[in-house]
């Protein structure tokens, strides 16, 4: 009786639990970890985990979809028990993340859609973040010919970030009021793309353009030096998203009227938790304060919890002085 005992301790509940305490090691495989606001993300992270005693490894495709995949299966060599990943092609990680689930190894998307119901989805609400920057382009513009610098056609957010656009804007659209003159994809999100599709967008029209949705702050630097260079930076309303400091300093010296705030910090140390919680065999189901999404372009229902956006103007810049996100002389260089 006492052995057979001891031989069912060793596969039942207490082998279980030993089970789950084996060490978590996050895996976390960046898309593009040059821009600013993923190092928000990584701090964020790195801190959930060193508190709940988890390990923390990295690595950044460096905007390749082929070194993503290679990067996700060395994470995994290195030890990686889950993963988050930011996709650079959500349709290109698709393989990876089907390798992951054969391997039994858990996956976040994290801020961009993974269309693989084996993956749970963090973000923020994109096609809100899309609506908000309407919204404030309409309220300082609500006439004229519109260009919209969209992000990168494989990054699905884009998508959804210019349906909540045209979601606000489409009654003015049919109604004349506004024309839209311009909508181009940013290949990378690269601000450098987005000048040059500024200048287009310029030329093509005549430089008759009056406001301009830009799809984030990275985009709208680029459209920015384009309209500086016909003499319409400042005269011109246009949006952003993120909250990176730069943006924040040309909306106080009144050269962008706003950015769409989220804050990594909250995104990233959710991410450390629901990390964690999958590692130890939480079903994404059960994931707290989770619900399902499926806007993606093929429709696929995944488990999701999706943030809240804030917009930020030039009228309400001290909201992130109060949250830490940045300084007010970070904020006010240089404006007089
Ligand atoms: C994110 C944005 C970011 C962009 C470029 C998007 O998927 O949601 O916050 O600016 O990628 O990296």
């Amino acid at each position: 009786m006492t052995a057979l005992l001891g031989l069912s301790m060793l596969i039942s509940p207490a082998h279980v639990a030993a089970q789950a305490q084996k060490p978590v090691v996050v895996g976390v495989s960046w898309s593009n970890f040059q821009e600013e606001r993923w190092k928000t993300d990584e701090a964020a992270i790195k801190a959930q985990l060193a508190k709940m005693g988890a390990k923390y490894i990295s690595a950044d495709a460096q905007s390749s979809n082929e070194k993503q995949l290679s990067d996700i299966e060395s994470l995994v060599t290195r030890g990686a028990t889950v993963l988050i990943v930011l996709a650079q092609d959500t349709e290109a990680v698709l393989p990876a993340i089907s390798k992951a689930k054969a391997d039994g190894i858990p996956v976040v998307s994290y801020d961009r859609l993974i269309e693989d119901p084996s993956a749970f989805y963090l973000s923020f609400d994109n096609k809100e973040v899309g609506r908000l920057q309407a919204r404030m382009i309409l309220a300082a513009k609500p006439k004229g010919n519109y260009a919209f610098i969209k992000g990168s056609p494989s990054d699905p957010n884009a998508a959804l970030l210019y349906a909540g656009q045209l979601e606000v804007l489409n009654a003015a659209i049919k109604s004349g009021a506004i024309k839209n003159v311009g909508n181009q994809f940013t290949e990378g999100w690269k601000p450098e793309a987005a000048q040059t599709n500024m200048e287009q967008i310029l030329t093509a029209n005549q430089n008759k353009v009056d406001a301009v949705v830009a799809s984030n702050d990275g985009t709208a630097g680029g459209a920015v030096a384009a309209l500086a260079s016909v003499g319409l930076a400042g005269k011109v309303p246009i949006s952003g998203q993120d909250a990176d400091k730069a943006a924040l300093n040309r909306i106080a010296k009144g050269l962008q009227t706003g950015t769409v705030w989220k804050d990594s910090r909250t995104l990233g140390t959710e991410a450390a938790k629901i990390a964690v919680q999958l590692a130890s065999g939480a079903k994404l189901s059960a994931v707290a304060g989770s619900g399902t999404f499926n806007g993606g372009p093929k429709k696929v229902t995944v488990n999701s919890i999706l943030l809240k956006p804030v917009v930020i103007t030039k009228a309400n810049l001290g909201v992130l002085i109060t949250a830490k996100w940045a300084t007010k002389a970070e904020i006010c260089n240089g404006v007089t």
